[in-house]
Parts: C-alpha cells; structure tokens; sequence
C-alpha cells in the first residue's frame, strides 16, 4: 500500500484532549444505566499502556529513539483489537482514547472484541522504507510478549497499512516460530487479508445511511450527499450511496478543498481524477470549487464526515444545513457539536456504528485466518450487512427506550451494557 502522504492525515485537535471527550461520552451514556463505581472507573480508563523507546539504526548509520505506544483498554469481551498509527501527533492520550473507542464499537456492532490501539510518534514521509521497516519489526519486537490471536490483535490505522502489518505478522511469526496470520488484521490478502476489507468502512457507512433514511421515513434514492474527505472511507461511501442506493452526491472534499455540482458528481470519476491528481480540486466536470467549511454549511439531505477526527467544532456545527449525518470518520464531532446539532434537530448516526464495517471485516479476516477457509468477497459482504443491521436495530431501539439526547448517547448505552454483562458474568478476583 501507497504511505499516505502525511498533510493528509492531522492529528486531533491539540485544544480538546481525545481521551477527557471519551469519558465525557461514557459518563454521558452511563448517567441513564445504573453502574457500580468500580465499574465506571474500569468502562472510563484502560487496563494498561505500554510506552517504550524503539532504538533504531537510520539509513546513515546514526541512531534515532522514537515513542511507541500501546493501550490495552478493555478485554472483557475478548482480545484487545484497534490499529496502529505513525503520526507525529501521537500521544499517550491520544492512543488511550482510541483504545476505548474500540471497544464500544466491537460492542455495539456485537463482536468478540475488547479495545486496543497503538502508535509511534513519527512522521513517515521523513524516512526511507528500509528505515519504516526497522521501526516497524523494532516496534513489532517490543508489542511481541502483549500481542497474539487470544489477546491483541493490532490492524491497519492513520499512516498504516498492509505493508506494515505484513511486516509486524513476519517479525512475531519469526520470533514466536511459528505461524500465526490471525495475530494481526488487514494483511494483503495472500498473506491472509479478507477479500471486502478495503471498501468494508465505507460499506458500512453507506448500510447506516440506508438504514437511518428507511427509520426517518425517508428516501435515500435521490437524496443529495455531501462528503467531507474523499480518502478511503469517504470515497468508498460515496461510490457505494450512488451505486447501490441511487443517491445524488453533490459535493466532495478532500485537504485540497471541494468540489460540488447541484446537479449531481460522477463518485467514481472523482475518484478517479483523485488517484491521478492527487486532489479532487481541479476536477473539471464540477460546476463549482466551494472550501471545506462551505462544503459543511451546504444544505444537503446527508453529509458524510469521513476526514479526521474533532473536525466539525461548535461553530462549524452552527452552519449546518443537512438534515443527516453520518459518521465515517472517528470523532469527526466535539462534544460542543453534538450539543448544537442534537438542538438543531440534527439526526447524528455515529461512527462506532457507521465506519464499524473496518473492524467487523477484521474480525472476518481472523476467523477466517483462525479457520484457513477463505470465504468469497458476497459472504464478507452479507455478514458485514447482519452485523450493521442487527446494531442499527439495537441502537434506535435504545434510543427509544431511553430519554437520552442523542444516537451517540443511545450507541453507548447498548455498547457500555454489552461490557458491563461480560465484566458482571467474569466475576471478580479474590
Ligand atoms: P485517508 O487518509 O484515506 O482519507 C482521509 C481524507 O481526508 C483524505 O482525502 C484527506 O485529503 C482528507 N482530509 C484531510 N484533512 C481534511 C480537511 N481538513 N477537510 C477535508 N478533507 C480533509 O483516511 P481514511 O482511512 O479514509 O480515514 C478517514 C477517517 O475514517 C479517519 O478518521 C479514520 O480513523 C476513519 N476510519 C477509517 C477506517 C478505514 O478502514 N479506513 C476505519 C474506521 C475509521
């Protein structure tokens, strides 16, 4: 896989610290379910963070220390499962709060998982690949006594992708002597990857925009979308809301700035034009080229956040005009967004539901690796449906039952019993 280049891919936003918006979301959800104070503090903080120095030999023979890390939030639901980031931006807090969103979104979309999350603080642009592949077995070297198919499993994240978790699946099946695909997810698909998992998060947001439409009554057919980044998630979603479901996609954007025709955008074309170019900016069948935050003030029936994290704050929130948003990114809304969104009437369907499909297709990859039966990319597909389903389902149904403010809310609650259960039935230790 191409290293995305890394002007892509900001770091969250250095004024709202990730892992204090995680447990303000946890004690938000928790407020309407009746939780133990022991229980609140381990749904709140994980169970273990490793950080570490990896010592590594550059291209011109001098040594340079980068900071890893790993999170183990929560693994009573089964191994701890998240990705790992290389990103300059990353942080001990940052890595924590990921680590927890793992693990509500294994729960509300119902698989084995616990929560994990990883990262080097390092920007990639800035070394050869021999030098990314010594970090990388360096970094694979100290996660080898935590990680394994029982306990953690690390995948793809910001800056990562199929090389790498190659290269982390070669570094622990050489030290462990053995052979062992399933200690890590999003492989190439001869060494192990799951046909379906590269489209598999914007699949899944594309069957919670179907899903959300047919619940408030109204057409998806038709409806104008609006994408905010057209990476992997955003691109995919887009393609697939305009394929499968007949929807117009009228604007898409990307960190070059965005695109829109009132009468419609060629989804694929765009992203086409954007492989070739670089930007979807320049791209000639558009009427317009609107800046990203016009892009989010359009009055479209669905806008698709699929960037980065904390992009939408209070004040963009206010300029709003669709009616729908789904989450394809993760975090896309501080916690001041939701409050102004959930008072504009703003139906928000988030991200642990809509951009599930990644890790429910991961999970796919496992059991199959787990197996070494390979199934055909239609039973990846019918699977992932189930599970996106079956989770909207229990999350209006959640929504309904309680008083809660928003979908966010109503995801973790179903997401936060689903762990309190499995914590409850382990019992504790004397
Ligand atoms: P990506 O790097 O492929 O795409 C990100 C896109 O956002 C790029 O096109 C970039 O140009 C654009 N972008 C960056 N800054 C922007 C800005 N200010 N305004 C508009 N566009 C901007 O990344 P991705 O894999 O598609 O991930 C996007 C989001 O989805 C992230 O939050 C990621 O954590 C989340 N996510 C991705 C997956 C997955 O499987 N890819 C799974 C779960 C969640």
């Amino acid at each position: 896989m191409l290293m995305r280049r890394l002007a892509d891919v900001p770091a969250m936003s250095e004024e709202v610290n990730p892992f204090e918006s995680l447990q303000e979301q946890i004690d938000d959800a928790a407020a309407f379910l009746d939780v133990a104070a022991d229980a609140l503090v381990r749904l709140k903080n994980p169970e273990r963070v490793l950080e570490t120095n990896l010592t590594v030999e550059l291209d011109d023979g001098s040594l340079e220390v980068f900071r890893a890390y790993r999170s183990q939030f929560n693994g009573d639901r089964g191994p701890y499962k998240g990705g790992i980031r290389y990103h300059p931006g990353v942080t001990r807090a940052e890595v924590k709060a990921l680590s927890g969103w793992m693990v509500y979104k294994c729960a509300v979309v119902d698989i084995p998982y616990g929560g994990g999350k990883g990262g080097i603080a390092i920007d990639p642009i800035q070394y050869s690949d021999p030098e990314l592949e010594r970090i990388t077995r360096s970094f694979a070297t100290e996660l080898r006594p935590l990680i394994g198919a029982d306990t953690d499993i690390p995948a793809p994240d910001v800056n990562t992708g199929r090389r790498e978790m190659n290269w982390i699946k070669d570094t622990y099946e050489t030290l462990e002597n053995t052979t062992e695909p399933g200690v890590i997810t999003g492989k190439a698909i001869d060494s192990g990857g799951s046909r379906g998992r590269v489209e598999a998060t914007g699949r899944s947001t594309m069957l919670t925009a179907r899903e959300a439409f047919d619940y408030l009554g109204r057409d998806v057919a038709g409806a104008t979308v609006a994408v905010q980044g057209y990476g992997n998630a955003g691109s995919v979603a887009a393609k697939l809301l305009e394929s499968e479901l007949g929807a117009n996609v009228v604007a898409v954007s990307d960190s070059s700035g965005a695109v829109y025709d009132q009468s419609g955008l060629d989804a694929h074309a765009v992203k086409e034009y954007k492989n070739r170019t670089g930007a979807v900016t320049g791209y000639a069948e558009a009427a317009e080229e609107l800046t990203n935050d016009e892009l989010l003030a359009l009055d479209v029936d669905l806008l698709v956040p699929a960037a980065l994290e904390n992009a939408i704050d209070a004040d963009l929130a206010r300029e709003v005009s669709a009616d729908v948003i789904v989450e394809a990114a993760n975090g896309p809304l501080t916690p001041d967004a939701d409050d102004v969104l959930a008072e504009s009437d703003v139906y928000v369907f988030p991200d642990i539901l809509a951009n599930a499909g990644g890790v429910t297709v991961s999970y796919f990859e496992w059991v199959q690796n787990r197996q070494r039966f390979y199934w055909p990319e239609e039973r990846v597909n019918e699977e992932l449906e189930r599970h996106i389903v079956e989770a909207f389902e229990g999350l209006v149904d959640a929504y309904e039952a309680n008083d809660v403010p928003n979908l966010r809310t109503a995801a973790y609650v179903v997401a936060i019993q689903r762990v309190l259960e499995a914590y409850e039935e382990g019992g504790t230790w004397p």
